[in-house]
């Protein structure tokens, strides 16, 4: 086990619903050790990648996303929500549905910061049915630049965004891949990693 899935076993709690909570160390209470950790681990897994720019979403992605910006050496994007789409040319918009709140988020970036030359690595916390991913790669194409890769911390591989991410030919790097997990005994079971 890598030290992201040897922290989820012992500190991950299985929830009802396919809901893995990391509050005590990613989600709430951060461990910035373990963070720059996950930061240098997506620096050699896209190593010899361009990337000019992180994109990531508001709020809990926002902590990783500037951990593996150190590694990198580029700004961190992120991508606010709000409720209502105001009609506004200096933005690029999305819809994100949030698998954990049940409720559709819009989502944008200021224009200014995305630009047709930039290469952008994507980064969030966990992926589960690909919304959030499906909607930052939207607005990374509106903007006419290239998505350089995803980088995730945490995976549920037994839903299905892995998948359909992958499927779109993007480079996907899961740090943490949750092949199943049980509420009634609290087990956590990892794809086995390269
Ligand atoms: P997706 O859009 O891929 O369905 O879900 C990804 C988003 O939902 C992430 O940004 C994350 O914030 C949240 N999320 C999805 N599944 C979980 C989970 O099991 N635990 C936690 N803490 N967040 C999750």
């Amino acid at each position: 086990m890598n030290r992201l899935e040897e922290r989820i076993a012992k500190d991950g709690i299985v929830r009802e619903g396919n809901v893995l909570k990391v509050d005590s160390f990613l989600n709430h209470q951060i461990d910035i050790q373990l963070l720059d950790w996950i930061g240098a681990e997506f620096k050699r897994r896209f190593e010899g990648v361009e990337v000019t720019k992180i994109l990531t979403i508001e709020a809990s992605g926002i902590g990783i996303a500037c951990m593996t910006a150190r590694h990198f050496g580029v700004p961190v994007l992120f991508a606010k929500k709000t409720p209502t789409i105001n009609v506004d040319e200096d933005k690029y918009f999305s819809e994100v549905a949030s698998f954990t709140h049940q409720c559709i988020n819009h989502v944008f970036v200021s224009k200014k910061y995305l630009s047709p030359d930039d290469k952008v690595l994507i980064i969030d916390d966990f992926l589960a049915h690909g919304a959030a991913l499906n909607g930052l790669t939207d607005l990374v194409l509106q903007a006419g630049a290239q998505v350089a890769g995803i980088g995730i911390a945490i995976e549920k591989g037994f839903q299905d965004g892995g998948r359909i991410v992958r499927e779109k030919g993007y480079q996907v790097e899961s740090l943490a891949i949750v092949d199943a997990m049980d509420p009634k005994n609290g087990t956590i079971t990892f794809h086995s990693q390269k």
